[in-house]
């Protein structure tokens, strides 16, 4: 549907079975483009490695559809080991067309009140959400303005980016710095006709839901068993009742909208943070 061939992407924060960054990997890969797969550890989650071999077995599936691929580990919210990520890229691949900022801290002491908040909860959410962006961002485009041949920059924001929640406060506030830091950075850009856009979606059936219940339900809920648990399918029908479209995403339904913004499909859109979440937010 869209023609990658030829372009090379990094998706940040990929290793996740279920994650966000892994759909978007395969997707952009079944498009045509070679895809660099990064994360903070090879399996994030810990699953039963008979199971899920994490960041290697996301860089098989990308092989298997024919594109080349290559795991970094990285911290997103360290400047050095970012900046040698980038440099690992372009030796290996000469130049990157597409990034996908989509690591994202672990929701946990950081989902409690304000006034119970640890500094070191803040700290951690605002240094992966929103420095993470920010040194990626910086590190690939320096790049792309030296190579000269445009671009694609796509971060991962939130509709709590775009309205405040209770027991949200950092993580609103990192999303809400996403969608500033990407209007300003697409204006910088825009002469260099390097495109840069969020993407805002509402709940999607991820890992990180079970985290986020287990930081703020009443009921017993570990984040390790959630996905084979029955609050999972109780959760997933209480959403649907809330979206006009009468589900909740899938981590496909996301890579969708990346592969489009990582195209020429998008070149004349650039700023922009994007709703995507069954119509349930309309402005
Ligand atoms: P996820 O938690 O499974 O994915 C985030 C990934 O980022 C994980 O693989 C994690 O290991 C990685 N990561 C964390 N800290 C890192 C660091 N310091 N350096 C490098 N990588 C690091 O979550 P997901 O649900 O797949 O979400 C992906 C993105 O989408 C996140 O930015 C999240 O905030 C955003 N988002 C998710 C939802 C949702 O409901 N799942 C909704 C809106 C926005």
């Amino acid at each position: 549907m869209y023609n990658l061939s030829g372009k090379v992407a990094i998706v940040t924060g990929a290793a996740g079975e279920h994650g966000i960054g892994r759909a978007i990997a395969n997707r952009l890969a079944q498009e045509g483009a070679d895809v660099v797969i990064t994360d903070i550890a090879n399996d994030p989650y810990r699953h039963d490695p008979a199971r899920w071999e994490g960041a290697s077995a996301v860089v098989r599936e990308i092989e298997e559809k024919g594109r080349s691929s290559l795991c970094v580990l990285v911290d997103v919210s360290d400047a050095n080991q970012v900046d040698d990520m980038v440099r690992q890229v372009l030796d290996r691949f000469g130049g990157v067309d597409i990034l996908v900022n989509n690591a994202g801290a672990r929701p946990g002491p950081d989902r409690v009140p304000v006034v119970e908040m640890e500094e070191a909860a803040w700290d951690e959410v605002q240094n992966v959400n929103l420095k993470g962006t920010f040194l990626c961002c910086r590190a690939v485009s320096r790049h792309m303005i030296d190579r000269g041949k445009g671009g694609k920059i796509i971060n991962m924001s939130s509709t709590s980016g775009k309205h405040g929640r209770a027991l949200y406060a950092a993580y609103c506030a990192s999303k809400f710095g996403v969608r500033g830091f990407t209007q300003s950075l697409a204006l910088e850009l825009a002469p260099h006709r390097i495109n840069v856009n969020a993407i805002c979606p509402g709940s999607v059936d991820t890992e990180r839901v079970g985290y986020i219940l287990e930081a703020t339900s009443s009921e017993d809920i570990s984040a390790e068993s959630w996905r084979t648990s029955e609050h999972r399918q109780a959760f997933i029908q209480e959403r649907a009742r809330n979206i006009p479209l009468g589900r909740m995403a899938q981590p496909l339904d996301i890579a969708k909208l990346a592969a489009f913004l990582a195209s020429s499909q998008s070149d004349y859109l650039t700023g922009l943070s994007i709703n995507i979440d069954g119509g349930a937010e309309m402005d």
